[in-house]
């Protein structure tokens, strides 16, 4: 038994790339759902699974709309890092 193959891993989807193929929703009913209305999948409920498992819906998702959120990545809130220094140099005249 190996840890990578046990460890758990969230998934995304990425709604622009979706075709609304339903090949995700067909493999994991519980993490992915395809809305009858926009035909676009979402994930649902905690949105993790095995990584093994994982690497298996990204790799049958036909638009590569499915990614595995790393843990760094989701360590790293997407935050305002555009911080304005607030550093106006005057003009010396
Ligand atoms: S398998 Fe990919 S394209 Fe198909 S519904 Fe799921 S996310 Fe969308």
């Amino acid at each position: 038994m190996s840890d990578e193959q046990t460890e758990m891993v969230l998934v995304t989807v990425d709604e622009e790339k979706c075709i609304g193929a339903g090949q995700c929703e067909m493999l994991e009913e519980d993490t992915f759902y395809v809305d009858d209305d926009t035909v676009i999948a979402k994930v649902i409920g905690t949105g993790m699974l095995e990584r093994s498992r994982a690497n298996l819906i990204v790799e049958t998702c036909p638009s590569q709309a499915i990614s595995i959120v790393e843990a760094s990545a989701q360590e790293s809130p997407v935050g305002d890092a555009q911080e304005d220094s607030g550093a106006e140099e005057a003009d010396p005249s």
